[in-house]
C-alpha cells in the first residue's frame, strides 16, 4: 500500500516520507532494489542504499521482509 493512503486526506500534500536503508538489519535480498518503480535503489560494497529521485512511493518500506527499510516523516510547508 502507498504509505500516503495511510494518511488523512488533508495531511496527504503537507507530508511526505523519506526512506532510508537500515544497513544493521538489511540482509541484502535486494528485493527493494528490484521492485523500485524509478530504479534508485543501488548495491554498494557494505549496504543497499537509496540514491535520488525517490517519489516517496513506499514500495521498499512495504516489501522489505527484514524491516531495514526506515521511514522518515518529512513535513513540507
Ligand atoms: S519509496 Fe518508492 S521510489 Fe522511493 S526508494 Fe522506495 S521504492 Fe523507490
Ligand atoms: S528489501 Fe530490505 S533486506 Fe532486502 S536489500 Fe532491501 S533493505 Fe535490504
Amino acid at each position: 500500500m502507498n504509505s500516503k493512503e495511510e494518511l488523512p486526506t488533508e495531511l496527504k500534500d503537507a507530508v511526505s516520507w523519506r526512506f532510508v536503508v537500515n544497513g544493521e538489519r538489511c540482509v541484502k535480498c535486494g528485493a527493494c532494489a528490484m521492485d523500485c518503480p524509478v530504479q534508485i535503489i543501488v548495491e554498494e560494497p557494505q549496504q543497499f542504499f537509496i540514491g535520488s529521485g525517490c517519489i516517496g512511493c513506499g514500495d521498499c518500506y512495504e516489501i522489505c521482509p527484514v524491516g531495514a527499510i526506515e521511514r522518515i516523516k518529512v513535513d513540507r510547508d
